[in-house]
């Protein structure tokens, strides 16, 4: 028992508060500040369930600032910050916010904030955000990040709006123990070796929204095939799969690469193709992360016409088009998240399963659609406020004159 307290005594474990969100009303210091690149460079130590590193935040001012507004969990301890090179005071406070008093012109700035700490773990993932320490089924450490609802903040200090998404990108550097995988969006430009440790370096060109820009660690397999777009683009295919399940990755893919061929039929070329289609086995149910769809359906069908559909990876994947490719820039607007994305999954019927199988799933799930609120609820709505809006049902059923 007492080794017990101690332990906790050590490693305190916070669940990410329910009231933590984004997106909002801007704030003004944010509103003048258009971020351009993220970097993340984080040791994870699945142990100690502890994560050191920094991130740099590269932006552009259009206006002259006095402070520097950063959203960041409270909890997590920041250690130093820089300013275009130069070390600064901070406050780091309750409230979630980073303010650095700082006079500069309107032009191109650079920050960087070392931290470290002991992130907030999620209770309901994908539902609520934090992390996840899982093991596997043969007892390896298994991690996975949600925050769609409380934003990147959790982990990384960043400008946590839907409105802004660095347009350059992001680099993340994740270093793990050695053995496991650390899986993240967009490439694997290199993986280096040191003291037990290996360090992935993962970039991105696109423009990325904070929620998205998170990693899984496990020890994983890498299952690929080669997908060729609609406009004849050669993508890899890469699904991040624990190794208890790898026999079952290649179906999944090829599932995945039905799905694709259906999405692009309707919405244009997969939105990422100059870097990968991905997919990464997680303890929780899934996620829409960009280039690398969290997936935790454990590889269960239905047959919708000869084929075997499983429906999280038909609208996890929809989501690379319709969340991820058009994102809205105010969560007042997550039916076009939702709404759109969940017709694109009626579209997949039909095309599978024929006309009685859409009339079928649009029946049913029209169903759900309670017309009690509007699906829009007003203007500058946080992450949270966004779902009382009928933004599945409803919003789906007032797609399909658009399409069909
Ligand atoms: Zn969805």
């Amino acid at each position: 028992m007492k080794i017990t307290g101690i332990i906790l005594l050590l490693f305190p474990f916070y669940a990410i508060s329910q009231n933590l969100k984004s997106g909002g009303k801007l704030k003004p210091e944010q509103a003048i500040m258009d971020v351009r690149h993220y970097t993340i460079s984080l040791d994870i130590d699945p142990d100690k369930k502890y994560i050191k590193g920094f991130a740099e935040i590269d932006f552009i001012l259009t206006q002259p600032s006095t402070t520097l507004l950063f959203d960041f969990w409270h909890s997590l301890q920041v250690k130093k910050v820089w300013v275009n090179g130069k070390e600064q005071p901070f406050q780091h406070g309750e409230d979630d916010l980073i303010r650095i008093a700082q006079n500069l012109p309107a032009q191109k700035a650079k920050v960087k904030i070392e931290y470290e700490g002991t992130p907030g773990v999620s209770e309901r993932a994908p539902w609520t955000g934090g992390f996840q320490w899982e093991k596997d089924g043969k007892g390896n450490p298994w991690i996975a990040i949600t925050c769609q609802g409380e934003g990147g903040k959790i982990f990384f200090p960043c400008k946590d709006h839907p409105s802004d998404e660095p347009d350059d990108g992001a680099d993340l550097f994740l270093t793990v123990p050695q053995g496991l995988t650390a899986a993240a969006p967009g490439m694997l430009l290199k993986q280096t070796n040191k003291n037990n440790k290996t360090t992935y370096h993962w970039k991105t060109n696109y423009p990325i929204s904070n929620y998205c820009l998170v990693f899984n660690v496990g020890k994983y397999k890498k299952v690929s095939r080669k997908y060729t777009t609609v406009n004849g683009t050669v993508v890899p295919m890469d699904f991040y799969v624990l190794e208890e399940n790898e026999s079952k990755a290649m179906h999944e893919l090829d599932l995945m690469a039905d799905a694709c061929r259906i999405l692009e039929k309707y919405f244009g070329e997969y939105p990422w193709a100059k870097e990968k289609i991905g997919l990464c086995e997680t303890p929780h149910l899934g996620m829409e992360h960009q280039t690398l769809i969290a997936y935790g359906n454990k590889f269960r069908y239905r047959k919708v016409g000869n084929e075997d559909f499983d429906w999280l990876l038909v609208h996890e994947f929809g989501h690379e088009w319709w969340a991820n490719k058009v994102t809205n820039r105010d969560w007042a607007h997550m039916w076009i998240q939702e709404g759109i994305c969940s017709f694109a999954d009626a579209l997949h019927m039909l095309e599978a399963g024929g006309q009685e199988e859409y009339l079928k799933w649009m029946q049913r799930t029209t169903r759900n659609a309670q017309n009690k609120l509007p699906i829009v609820q007003g203007d500058e709505v946080d992450s949270d406020q966004a779902y009382h809006g009928d933004i599945y049902g409803k919003a789906r059923f007032s797609c399909t004159p658009c399409v069909i």
